[in-house]
């Protein structure tokens, strides 16, 4: 149900500009929310999110994210608006942000190192090391509230690292994040949430959908 496309259509893709005019080539906000809506990861509905908010949108980054060629473009088009903060590594919250993360290292010819949770807690593992020297910026595929981004931030300055920023596709935070360091999206989205007890859209009668399964009610 995530995707309008019928079986056996190619994946739809950002038609990117040929090599020698991406410097000069800017991602609209409409080619983005195109992109989004065409890859079934932007719908329209009403929605129980994970936090148990309801709301009238779902956003889903992976589902763009499939395509390679639309996370090498996405990649590249974050990087080219953080390239100014001289980042050496970039650094991803498992699992959301591992793609665009390693797209944006891609881009900027950085290392990709990702913190996932253990008993919980965000940290590094498998051998990934930060120093004094790196400086690192905070890659995630969507910003909500913040809070895994600052989580992810809060794991370079515990391993000593040079914080010099942070960056995600997509801002639904309304500017609210608050992440203290220099952040950049690449697109603002607005999707209002409402706790299930005043929530229009149930007192309006409209069955509510969890996101990736049938209607619970
Ligand atoms: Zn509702």
């Amino acid at each position: 149900m995530y995707t309008t496309r019928t079986p056996g259509n190619p994946a739809p893709t950002l038609q990117m500009p040929a090599a020698r005019d991406r410097n000069d080539r800017r991602m609209t906000r409409d080619e983005l929310l195109d992109l989004y809506r065409r890859s079934g990861a932007l719908l329209d509905g009403h929605f129980r999110l994970t936090s148990g908010l309801h709301s009238s949108g779902y956003m889903q980054c992976a589902l763009v994210l499939q395509d390679p060629a639309n996370a090498e473009a996405l990649g590249r088009e974050l990087a080219r608006h953080l390239s100014g903060l001289q980042a050496t590594v970039v650094l991803s919250p498992a699992l959301g942000g591992l793609i665009i993360g390693h797209e944006v290292a891609r881009a900027l010819g950085v290392r990709a190192i990702f913190a996932e949770r253990q008993d919980g807690v965000l940290t590094l593992r498998r051998g990934f090391t930060l120093s004094s020297s790196d400086r690192v910026i905070v890659i995630e595929d969507v910003v909500t509230t913040g809070k895994s981004t600052r989580e992810t931030l809060d794991v370079a300055q515990a391993a000593g690292a040079q914080i010099v920023g942070a960056g995600s596709i997509v801002d639904r935070s309304g500017g609210n994040s608050q992440l203290g360091v220099p952040y950049t999206a690449l697109l603002q989205i607005d999707l209002p949430t409402y706790q299930p007890e005043t929530c229009p859209l149930c007192a309006a009668g409209q069955p509510v959908v969890k996101p990736g399964s049938r209607p619970i009610a």
